[in-house]
């Protein structure tokens, strides 16, 4: 085991969990032992909360603008720590190291915006009648929670971490069993940037704390990131219990690639998108619909698709369940008579045998009712549907319950409006493979893409983040009993 076992963050330490029943962390490049991941408990997550709520009344009442000094030099750690955290990403997750960088960059990004929350939140003040004021607040919650995926160990982390906490809340992670490791150094960064202990806790596990945390009475918001089926049962059953909650699901994102496509471009960025982190991006391009005749694009596709090669720019999926998942729908497809024009299933890396790679993959005339053109698959698989018209390529866009990402590969701006006006998802892009909004515009996706009001990045999370307080002021003697009449 090159790490020693994992243990809960409470109140500032590593603390050893109430149960010995633990799973192994196995590093997706090679197979390699990592380290062991408790299973906690609902006691372990009771005094990870107790702790979180010792340290709110003093957290919450520090000026924001003293609380965002803790991530001006958060930040400043991540910029310093980049190079390990991003060896240590690549480990557990699988990602290329190049990939696992612009991870950590994107937390420094994060970071940057919730240095800015001073300035965003200001609230609002007005001389609604003589002498008497009107005048909102952002409050902070209290105990929130946030519970994360495996695909990105340390940047969804970075969705909530900063925003929540410079808000003034005080937070308890549960990270993904498969990605435990990343989280860890988060919170060590964290508490060498000044955060006070007790203000940032983590709490390992699986199916079990995350129900504790849907109905632990003293947590009173949850954001969810993670598959669409746990997005429902969590926004389920935390609502249930009359918490706020966002629940971010899965994804099945369409690229609509229309003849004037710049097709080198197009390629370039098609081939990106559904490969990029292994096809494990809830913003991959999954599906594509091409209208008209785009065969000179295709070609293209799969001459940039050849270039990935799995073990240098193309990194493994999470474990071998997965790999064998993807595996399965390029067979289904192919015996249904889709036309494999890149295959990667059975894919070695040499020397990182116990690995789990597949190989890019695209596949042509699939039809909209076949698993691969309606399921996520979450690997390197491009699915390649033909129509005749942008209207019936937006039916089938239309037609997919998720709602994450699309795009559209043109160079009719009437066109690309058009698209945007009529896809049915939260991230539009236009000549744009990944279409994730940069820092400070939001990140969320609509239908069974997220569950819950708002967004989970940017100036939309503050309103999840912050509860109003608004209070009506008279300082005019002179004024009558009800300023109103
Ligand atoms: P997952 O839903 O299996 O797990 C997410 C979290 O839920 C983990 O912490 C896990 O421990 C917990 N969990 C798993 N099963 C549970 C259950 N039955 N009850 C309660 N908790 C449970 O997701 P994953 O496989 O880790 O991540 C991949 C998925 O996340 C994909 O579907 C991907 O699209 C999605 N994702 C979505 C976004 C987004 O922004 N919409 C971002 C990243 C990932």
């Amino acid at each position: 085991m090159k790490y020693p076992a994992i243990q809960n963050y409470i109140n500032g330490k590593f603390v050893a969990p109430s149960t010995s029943r633990t799973m192994d962390v196995i590093s997706p490049l090679d197979g390699n032992h990592l380290s062991t991941v408790p299973m906690s408990s609902s006691k372990d997550l009771d005094d990870a909360v107790q702790a979180a709520k010792a340290a709110f009344p003093a957290w919450s009442k520090t000026p924001i603008k003293e609380r965002v000094q803790v991530f001006f030099r958060y930040k400043y750690l991540l910029e310093k720590n980049l190079k390990e955290l991003a060896e240590l990403c690549s480990e557990e997750n699988g990602k290329t190291y190049g990939e696992s960088v612009a991870e950590i960059e994107k937390c420094i990004e994060l970071t940057e915006f919730a240095t800015s929350l001073p300035q965003l939140v200001t609230g609002e003040v007005l001389e609604v009648s003589k002498g008497v004021e009107c005048r909102t607040e952002h409050v902070p919650l209290g105990v929130v929670a946030s519970i994360v995926p495996f695909n990105f160990p340390s940047m969804v982390p970075n969705w909530t971490i900063p925003n929540a906490i410079a808000l003034g809340n005080c937070m308890i992670m549960k990270p993904s069993e498969k990605v435990p490791l990343s989280c860890g150094r988060l919170a060590e960064i964290l508490k060498e940037a000044g955060l006070p202990d007790g203000v940032f806790n983590i709490v390992h596990g699986d199916t079990e704390i995350v129900e504790a945390i849907c109905d632990h009475p003293n947590i009173e918001a949850v954001s969810f990131v993670g598959s669409t089926k746990v997005a429902k049962i969590v926004y389920q059953r935390a609502t249930h219990n009359y918490k706020r909650c966002l629940a971010l699901g899965g994804a099945k994102n369409h690229l609509m690639v229309l003849p004037d496509a710049i097709p080198g471009m197009t390629a370039q960025n098609v081939a990106a998108s559904m490969s990029g982190c292994a096809g494990q991006r809830c913003m991959a391009a999954s599906a594509m619909v091409g209208v008209g005749n785009i065969d000179h694009i295709v070609d293209k596709i799969c001459d940039e698709a050849r270039k990935i090669v799995p073990g240098q720019n193309l990194g493994a999926v999470i474990n071998k369940e997965s790999q064998e998942r993807i595996e399965r729908y390029i067979t289904e497809a192919e015996s249904n008579g889709a036309k494999i024009l890149v295959d990667g299933r059975n894919t070695k890396v040499a020397g990182k045998e116990n690995g789990t790679y597949v190989g890019p993959t695209v596949i042509d005339y699939v039809t909209p009712e076949m698993s691969v053109a309606k399921e996520e698959i979450f690997g390197p698989v491009i699915s390649i549907m033909r129509t005749n018209t942008v209207d019936e390529a937006l039916a089938i866009e239309n037609a997919n319950p998720y709602g994450n990402a699309a795009s559209v590969f043109t160079q009719n701006g009437g066109m690309a409006r058009y698209i945007i006006d009529r896809a049915s998802a939260g991230m539009i892009g236009v000549n744009v493979g990944v279409p994730v909004p940069r820092e400070p515009f939001s990140f969320g996706g609509w239908n069974e893409s997220k569950f819950g009001v708002g967004d989970i990045t940017g100036k939309s999370s503050i309103e999840f983040w912050t509860k109003l307080k608004k209070s009506t002021t008279k300082w005019n003697a002179e004024a009558g009993v009800n300023w109103m009449s």
